[in-house]
């Protein structure tokens, strides 16, 4: 049998059980005690009253005769030995108190007889013996069971012996079941709840346990699953929660760039729309003079060479008043016009027009295709040539970087509902590293003062408030983004 943990409940079980047999074995004992004891006392009581009136008759002639041989007689023979309930001393006196005779029994011989009258387990009795109405003698008589009290306490003693035996025997037994059917299976349930603790949820059910230990461990093996189930969606909804502070801290920054992007836009458009009114009247005038000048044409007689020249300055005014309207449009905020449908061609030439100069400058082959020149898209289109013009002016910054041969090519496709947009460079792409930081406000590779690091989070946010998606195409051999909007094929039956 294995050891006991000294405070386990088997062993306070087998305690108090032990304790609760052995005070009612005790209790019982004393009860059959006390029982047997005055049982005892009825019965010397009843032999006292037999013996006294035998004893009487007995003593009547030898006394009245005066026979000291037949009162000896008599007396010794009533003083024999008998096992339980026994005369312990006699006394025979005459009627003038002369002693007949006297015996004790011989452990008893120094005691008198009121001594031996008061002896645990003793009763006495004096009695009158009379012949006619003439007393003629008294007799001293006490008995005691002593004998019968001895040889109970004898078997007593044997039966409490016994008992404590058998319940040490019991004690030993209980506490083996109590081990097998509490501690151990105990145990086995306080193992299982330390896997718990320790994010082990993979418990069996226990089974051969006692019914209560059994339902025990089938509740436990149920709250392990129950308990998984819930830390799983714990971790599952920490990822999803970072996941939305990811997002969420995304979008701010998004907006603060927006917010500065939109700050800057203002500031720039007011000195545009200032730039612009300068300029327009000195061109107002000189295109008013240039109209003059040829009005007088005939009078004047005028070369050919400086009448084309004039016309040369006629359409090179018209073009300075579209790049200044160009201007004022692409600097203007436009998210707060409404979503309409706007013919793509037409985009593309303001377009062309603000990103011409820039192109041209570095000698860069530039190309647009657009599949259908009716097509339509839906949006906002100030917001849509913001965004080509940043990504061409991208591609621009790209190119001048790269020896040999350098072009931008920009696709427009009709796809059934959507426009897409494609701008190519002769780029190499972007490296591996920067790949995924590129989108994000404020990232830049372009010198102080060169690049904000805002273009391409910005237009991703216009594309996508569009309904559309901006991406990095990095399956391309080249540098190339694509982005798409809604087409508005109605638009174009209906232009
Ligand atoms: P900025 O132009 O002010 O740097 P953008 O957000 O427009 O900000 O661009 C972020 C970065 O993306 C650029 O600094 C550049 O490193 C990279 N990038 C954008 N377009 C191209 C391109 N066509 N070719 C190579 N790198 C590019």
């Amino acid at each position: 049998m294995s050891k006991l943990a000294p405070y386990s409940l088997a062993r306070k079980l087998t305690v108090a059980s032990v304790a609760i047999s052995a005070s009612t074995m005790i209790l019982i004992t004393g009860i059959v005690y006390l029982i047997i004891v005055s049982f005892g006392n009825m019965f010397l009581y009843n032999e006292l009253n037999e013996k006294s009136e035998f004893i009487k008759k007995s003593f009547i002639e030898p006394i009245w005769t005066y026979d000291q041989y037949q009162i000896n007689e008599v007396g010794n023979s009533l003083l024999g030995n008998d096992k339980y309930t026994y005369i312990s001393a006699l006394k025979i006196q005459s009627a003038d108190n002369e002693l007949l005779y006297e015996k004790k029994r011989d452990n008893l011989k120094d005691k008198d007889f009121s001594a031996i009258a008061n002896l645990p387990y003793s009763k006495s009795r004096i009695i009158k013996i009379y012949k006619g109405n003439q007393q003629i003698g008294l007799i001293s008589l006490a008995m005691t069971n002593f004998g019968y009290i001895e040889a109970f306490r004898h078997q007593f003693i044997i039966v409490l012996v016994t008992s404590l035996l058998l319940l040490f025997a019991l004690m030993q037994f209980v506490r083996y079941y109590f081990h097998h059917t509490l501690t151990i299976p105990m145990n086995k349930i306080l193992a299982q709840v330390k896997q718990i603790e320790n994010e082990n949820y993979d418990v069996c059910e226990i089974t051969g346990l006692p019914q209560e230990l059994e339902s025990i461990s089938h509740a436990l093996t149920q709250a392990a699953i129950v308990i998984e189930k819930r830390n799983n969606d714990i971790k599952y909804y920490t990822n999803d929660l970072e996941e939305l502070v990811k997002e969420r801290t995304a979008e701010l920054e998004g907006q603060m760039a927006k917010n500065l992007n939109t700050a800057r836009l203002a500031a720039i458009g007011e000195m545009a729309a200032d730039v612009a009114h300068e300029i327009n009247n000195p061109l107002t005038v000189i295109d008013l003079h240039i109209t003059k000048l040829k009005r007088q044409e005939p009078d004047r007689n005028l070369t050919q060479e400086t009448m084309n020249s004039i016309d040369k300055i006629q359409i090179m005014i018209k073009r300075i008043v579209k790049i200044i309207k160009g201007l004022k449009s692409l600097s203007r905020d436009g998210e707060s016009d409404p979503f309409v449908p706007f013919s793509v061609s037409s985009m593309i030439e303001d377009v062309k027009m603000l990103v011409e100069m820039k192109v041209n400058t570095h000698d860069i082959h530039f190309d647009i295709k657009i599949s259908d020149p009716n097509i339509y898209a839906e949006g906002r289109e100030v917001q849509i040539s913001q965004v080509l013009v940043n990504l061409i002016g991208n591609a621009v910054d790209a190119v001048m970087t790269y020896p040999g041969e350098q072009w931008i090519n920009v696709d427009i496709v009709g796809k059934n509902d959507i426009v897409e947009f494609k701008i190519t460079d002769s780029g190499n792409g972007i490296p591996e590293s920067i790949k995924e930081k590129v989108m994000r406000p404020f990232f830049t590779t372009k010198g102080l003062n060169k690049g904000t690091g805002l273009g391409l989070s910005i237009s991703k946010s216009i594309i996508e408030e569009h309904g559309g998606d901006l991406i990095y195409n990095n399956v391309h051999q080249n540098t190339q983004f694509i982005f798409t909007l809604r087409q508005c094929k109605e638009c174009k039956l209906t232009a």
